[in-house]
């Protein structure tokens, strides 16, 4: 065998790894210091129910010993409806998270990875038939709610959307309100879901730390009935509500206890029952 010389190692060309799966940035929206949006391109072939979610991320730092650069993915989910074009993402940003310290600083024009792999619970298909749907997010959990907003079998499967939205400050509501606003002006949206199914929407943003016209844990005021004063509903009732929920692990658990105790059942893609629950990140 012919010993590997230190010079033959200095020939060998440099590979630089090809992106797998790459998807080009189309554009970047930052909307505080801990929150950012952004669109890319969406794959021909990738097929996606609006509120699932896929991995995406960015080639990792070469490592030291091998060199070798390794894909650095993270769960996320599509902010964009099913029939979108392109792909929308909502992001947190990590100061000092593996990916989102990076994912942060995208450009127009940047690629990212994108495994077109699309899974989820936070589908139509995991609900039983009802008249009225409550999307319950806190922080980026409201990003698979963007998805299903702006999806038109929403409207069609029920005569009510309740949207509630919880972050601490009031800048952290504002992708959110935004799109919702916007969705009910925007002509593409109009034409394609109709005036009078936007009209169904019905937003219910609070906060938990800075002072805003409406304050409290969701679950504390879904507990207390403000939710429902405020909303004019009776209560909920497990023949006609289903409610779909994201955010962090106490969140879901707190929100699956009140949504049991007004009679709903967790559901699933092979089991559809009254709510469904999707974490809005790890830990
Ligand atoms: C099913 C699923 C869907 C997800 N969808 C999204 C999404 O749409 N948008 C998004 O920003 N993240 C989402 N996440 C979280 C995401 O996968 C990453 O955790 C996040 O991008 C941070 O990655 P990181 O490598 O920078 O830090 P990580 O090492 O992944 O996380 C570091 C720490 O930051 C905190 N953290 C992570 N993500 C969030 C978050 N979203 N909000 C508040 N705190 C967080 C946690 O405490 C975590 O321990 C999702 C996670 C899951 C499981």
């Amino acid at each position: 065998m012919t010993p590997v010389t230190k010079s033959a190692i200095q020939a060998t060309p440099v590979k630089t790894p090809a992106l797998p799966d790459a998807q080009t940035v189309t554009s970047v929206q930052h909307w505080t210091d801990r929150l950012f949006s952004f669109r890319v391109s969406r794959p021909q072939s990738l097929r996606f129910r609006s509120g699932e979610f896929v991995m995406i991320g960015l080639m990792g730092d070469p490592d030291p010993k091998t060199g070798k650069q390794k894909p650095l993915l993270r769960a996320y989910s599509i902010a964009s409806p099913a029939w979108d074009e392109e792909l929308e993402f909502y992001s947190i940003k990590v100061q000092d998270g593996p990916l989102t310290s990076r994912l942060q600083h995208i450009q127009p024009g940047d690629q990212i990875i994108l495994r077109p792999k699309p899974v989820g619970t936070l589908v139509h298909d995991a609900l039983l038939p009802g008249k009225r749907i409550w999307f319950f997010a806190t922080g980026t959990g409201f990003a698979p709610f963007a998805s299903l907003l702006r999806e038109p079998e929403t409207y069609e499967k029920y005569d009510e959307v309740v949207i509630t939205h919880t972050c601490r400050e009031v800048a952290e509501l504002e992708y959110g309100r935004k799109l919702i606003e916007e969705l009910k002006q925007d002509e593409l949206m109009i034409e394609l879901i109709g005036a009078e199914n936007l009209a169904k929407i019905r937003y219910y943003p609070t906060t938990t730390r800075e002072e805003s016209p409406k304050m409290g844990r969701i679950t504390e005021l879904l507990k207390d009935g403000s939710v429902f004063r405020d909303l004019g509903i009776e209560t909920m009732n497990p023949e006609t509500d289903r409610a779909m929920v994201c955010g962090s692990l106490g969140f879901n658990m707190d929100l699956k206890e009140v949504l049991e105790s007004f009679g709903l059942r967790e559901g699933a893609n092979s089991d559809p029952k009254e709510y469904v629950v999707e974490k809005a990140f790890v830990g």
